[in-house]
């Protein structure tokens, strides 16, 4: 879709549905031929009514695609050995290749006891150092979902990304950081951006590829972009919509959107652009790791 003002519309949704219908295909063949039923389990901790929703769609998606979905709900308070001993019981499961725990967890748990618990080949979320380490290196296994999809979208509106100078703002282990390195494997010069950076709107407009992940919205402004470059924004904001009525919201992302359309040549919407990626990508990363335990080779086209 191509904007009547300039950059070219990268429509998250559509593709995400493209690539669900891709990994459904996937999971067929690892039945039909091998045997394989690709299983990912979700736990959930407490009752955050945002994450709860999230949960219910990652496993009515997992289903869509013809997995088998596991779903635990744990209340608040369970004491945080019993949650480590449900991953170790997941982790033997022969049922399951991908195992899930929905962050952030209650105080009382420690998130990096439950991370350092997930065995490293059901690690689909790529949160164990063992997965950061081969992500690094350049070795199969999972990917860090979103980073993923962002990398999904360039590939398919930009074409090759070699040469090109590619901006990351935010340098968090859940998206800056991977998003480095999958973009340096495509060859692309990386510059990471944080909130100690100096000139950042300077930085920006050097940008061939803006990866906007740091959580403020509107940020980065329209004349903060180079022309022509592609704008891809994971922030997702909620902010007051007086306009809707007292007391409501709308989601925005990092970038100015109104600001950077006209100057951009590709541009994610917020909602509707990286944001349905990350469960797809979820999926694809559950397909992949099935075919690594089970001695396959992973679906190149769900692999960086
Ligand atoms: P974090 O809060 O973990 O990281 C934010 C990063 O932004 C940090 O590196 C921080 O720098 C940097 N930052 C903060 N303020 C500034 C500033 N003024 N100038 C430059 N850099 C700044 O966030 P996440 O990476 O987890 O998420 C980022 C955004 O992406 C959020 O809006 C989140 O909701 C969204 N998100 C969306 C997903 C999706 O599916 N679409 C998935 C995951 C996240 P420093 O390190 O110096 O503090």
């Amino acid at each position: 879709m191509t904007s009547q003002t300039g950059a070219q519309i990268i429509d998250g949704k559509a593709y995400a549905e493209g690539l669900r219908g891709r990994i459904a295909g996937h999971v067929a063949r690892l039945k039909t031929e091998h045997g394989i039923t690709p299983g990912l389990a979700v736990v959930i901790v407490g009752h955050d009514p945002a994450s709860q929703i999230y949960v219910t769609n990652k496993a009515k998606q997992t289903v869509e695609v013809g997995m088998h979905s596991e779903k635990y709900e744990l209340p608040a308070d369970v004491p945080e050995a019993e949650v480590l001993a449900l991953i170790e019981k997941l982790n033997a499961d022969p049922a399951i290749h991908g195992i899930l725990v929905q962050l952030p967890v209650p105080r009382h748990i420690d998130p990096n006891k439950i991370i350092a618990t997930i065995a490293p080949a059901k690690d689909v979320d790529c949160f164990t150092p063992e997965s950061v380490g081969r992500l690094q290196i350049g070795l199969p296994g999972p990917v860090s979902c979103t980073p993923l999809g962002c990398l999904m979208l360039l590939r398919d509106f930009v074409g090759d990304l070699a040469g090109k100078h590619a901006v990351i703002v935010g340098r968090s282990n859940l998206v800056g950081k991977p998003m480095a390195q999958l973009l340096l494997r495509e060859n692309c010069t990386v510059t990471v951006a944080h909130s100690r950076t100096a000139d950042l709107p300077g930085i920006v407009r050097q940008a061939d590829i803006v990866v906007a992940a740091v959580g403020r919205p509107l940020m980065i402004k329209g004349d903060w972009i180079k022309p022509g470059a592609a704008v891809i924004d994971v922030g997702i904001n909620r902010v007051p919509a007086p306009d809707k009525g007292e007391g409501k919201t709308r989601t925005v992302g990092d970038v100015d959107y109104a600001s950077a359309l006209p100057v951009a040549g590709w541009i994610t919407p917020v909602p509707g652009g990286v944001g349905p990626m990350t469960i797809a990508c979820l999926l694809a990363n559950t397909v992949t790791t099935a075919s690594l335990i089970n001695g396959l080779v992973p679906p190149k086209d769900l692999t960086p």
